[in-house]
């Protein structure tokens, strides 16, 4: 049997975040975008397709990051608690504690954006983005299957590189690949590719392009192309391919700016990473939180200490 795919779109700030339905027999949501999402943009929606949220019995988690956890919780609740929530295993903190997403702008982007308010920041943005601290209930590394019923099953890639815990899902037989943010092409609002391990984020990409092979691809936000235009977030096959080979394009030009030009203190709001921006000819806006220009820069600046001690 063909299982439907709908977007669900939530009103978060200046973004909308993206949820999708998997109308299976054991019907599912792939990420849950912030506290108000399940209220405010899933369960309306869901209301106009003829079904009831209170039904959904998987809540498959991409990542572990604020704007696809944080409504898990209350959708969660919604559910009699009666649904399953799978998450990446390394990602699993995230969702066990609103402090580790604090500790982890703390151990990166902190020490680039040097705002002494933004512990404080992050904190209540923390506290209001996610709906409750949770223990997964399904924790995955990668090469598990889901059965949803109907004979409808649902296969778990690793994609790390974008977060440590990034996993695809794909339901199989019908090659619909759900990655999250593991797929940036150009970044999104901020115009900048975010990922924290730069060599993991190229081998899931070769991995998504090469093996998994989406005949549908479905992207947790509107990422944008060189030219600016917005890809939408579902893409066919073609688009897919073209969105895997221009993220390992964008990540190479990236990968040799950073090679080129070692961090050095400057007066730049892309202080130490200056040089890489101007090489670049990135303009974003480096302290629009969350920053993926630091995040990425930092883990291009760790893996250059690994390499060469
Ligand atoms: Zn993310």
């Amino acid at each position: 049997m063909s299982v439907p795919i709908h977007p669900l779109v939530s009103p978060w700030g200046r973004f909308g975040l993206y949820s999708f339905f998997l109308d299976a027999p054991e019907p599912a949501i792939v990420d849950t975008g912030v506290a108000s999402s399940p209220v405010e943009g899933m369960a309306p929606a869901l209301e106009q397709l003829g079904r009831r949220i209170e039904d959904i019995r998987w809540i498959l988690l991409t990542h572990g990051h604020v704007d696809h956890v944080g409504g898990a919780h209350a959708l969660w609740e919604l559910t009699g608690r009666r649904a399953e929530v799978v998450l990446g295993e390394a990602d699993a903190p995230l969702l066990r504690s609103r402090r580790a997403h604090v500790d982890l702008y703390l151990d990166v982007r902190q020490q680039y954006l040097r705002d002494p308010e933004g512990e404080a920041a992050q904190t209540v943005m923390a506290a209001a983005a996610i709906s409750g601290e949770l223990e997964p209930t399904v924790l995955v590394r990668g090469g598990e299957q889901l059965d949803l019923g109907g004979g409808v099953t649902v296969s778990v890639h690793a994609v790390p590189g974008h977060t440590a815990g990034s996993v695809a899902y794909v339901v199989d037989g019908q090659d619909d690949v759900f990655v999250g943010d593991a797929v940036q092409v150009h970044g999104a609002a901020n115009g900048f590719p975010g990922y924290a391990d730069p060599a993991a984020y190229r081998t899931s990409l070769r991995y998504l392009r090469d093996v998994v092979r989406p005949r549908h691809l479905y992207l947790g936000h509107p990422y944008r192309t060189a030219a600016g235009e917005p890809y939408g977030v579902e893409l066919d096959a073609g688009q897919a391919q073209a969105a895997l080979q221009e993220s390992l394009d964008i990540e190479a030009r990236v990968s040799g700016a950073a090679s080129r030009h070692l961090p050095q203190q400057t007066a730049s709001p892309y202080s130490p990473f200056a040089g890489v921006a101007e090489e670049l000819g990135y303009t974003g806006d480096p302290t629009l939180e969350p920053s993926p220009f630091f995040t990425t820069m930092h883990g291009y600046r760790q893996e250059e200490r690994h390499t060469h001690g």
